[in-house]
């Protein structure tokens, strides 16, 4: 495995591929990896003869007052996981790398990233679709692979590959899990052992929201409301927002039908954590 720092070594890289007839897959990440990291390259791993993992702390996506500086990092230990998944090409820049001027042009997606995170984070989406539209330009893959974990920003970056007739694939992974049912996430070590113990209610809850409309549920304010009261049930942990939505424009509909997401994010102590699951509303009520 290699590890490249420059634009000009990975593009010479994924170029030699590409012109050798190699697919390549593409995996972004702001490292401090874990099992749904590496289930990502394992997929690009199945699927492309060459796969680039990027490992970058990308500061255009966290806001003032967030956790940039403090943000999780440990490289020697990203490497080994990375090469241990099967990447070929690990790309870890410097921000000055990335960045080497004041940032002048953004990418920023409409509508898809106006509520729930983006209603948060006003500033996150649009840092993310800016260095996720650079690191295409830069590896220039046929394939880049996502963690549903993260739906909207699934949605944000499809959306964006989309509109600028981008020419990569964008691949939505599930999600990796704890045995007790907590989505795996870097901002996890920031957990007390007592708010580990309550984070796996989000889990919960978005069963609990499931299991609703597997019964029968069309209305969407009952499966939110369901899920918001179990939350409630756990003092540590304090609900943002827990939504019933299409899957693909994450509008609020009338009636949940066809693909539906269950979103939901929650403060824990120092972290917010975000969970989703997928239902698929069929025609008929059970
Ligand atoms: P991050 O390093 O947090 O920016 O995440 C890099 C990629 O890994 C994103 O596409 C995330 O959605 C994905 N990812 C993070 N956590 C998980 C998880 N538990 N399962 C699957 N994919 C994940």
């Amino acid at each position: 495995m290699d590890v490249l720092a420059t634009i000009a070594e990975i593009r010479a890289a994924t170029d030699a591929a590409r012109t050798a007839g190699r697919t390549v897959g593409f995996v972004p990440t702001m490292g401090y990896l874990h099992d749904g990291h590496v289930s990502l390259m394992e997929a690009a791993r199945r699927d492309c003869d060459l796969v680039v993992a990027s490992i970058f702390v990308n500061p255009l996506q966290f806001g003032a007052g967030e956790d940039l500086d403090a943000y999780p990092r440990d490289l020697p230990r990203d490497l080994a996981l990375s090469e241990a998944a099967g990447v070929d090409l690990v790309f870890a820049p410097a921000v000055a790398e990335m960045y080497p001027r004041p940032v002048l042009t953004t990418v920023s997606v409409a509508d898809v990233t106006a509520r729930f995170e983006g209603a948060s984070r006003p500033t996150h989406f649009a840092g993310v679709a800016t260095v996720v539209a650079k690191l295409f330009a830069i590896v220039g893959a046929g394939r880049a692979y996502f963690g549903e974990k993260d739906w909207q920003q699934v949605c944000v970056v499809r959306r964006m590959a989309a509109d600028l007739s981008l020419p990569v694939e964008v691949v939505a992974c599930p999600t990796h899990r704890e045995d007790d049912g907590l989505a795996r996430s870097s901002r996890n070590v920031y957990l007390s052992p007592d708010e580990r113990a309550a984070a796996p209610v989000l889990h919960r809850a978005l069963q609990r929201g499931a299991d609703l409309i597997g019964a029968g549920e069309r209305d969407p304010a009952v499966v939110e409301a369901a899920m918001a009261d179990l939350v409630a049930t756990e003092p540590l942990v304090g609900l943002d927002y827990a939504a019933a939505v299409e899957a693909d424009s994450l509008v609020s509909p009338a009636a949940l039908a066809g693909d539906v997401r269950l979103l939901i994010a929650a403060r824990v102590g120092r972290p917010r954590l975000l969970d989703n699951v997928g239902v698929t509303v069929s025609g008929s009520v059970p």
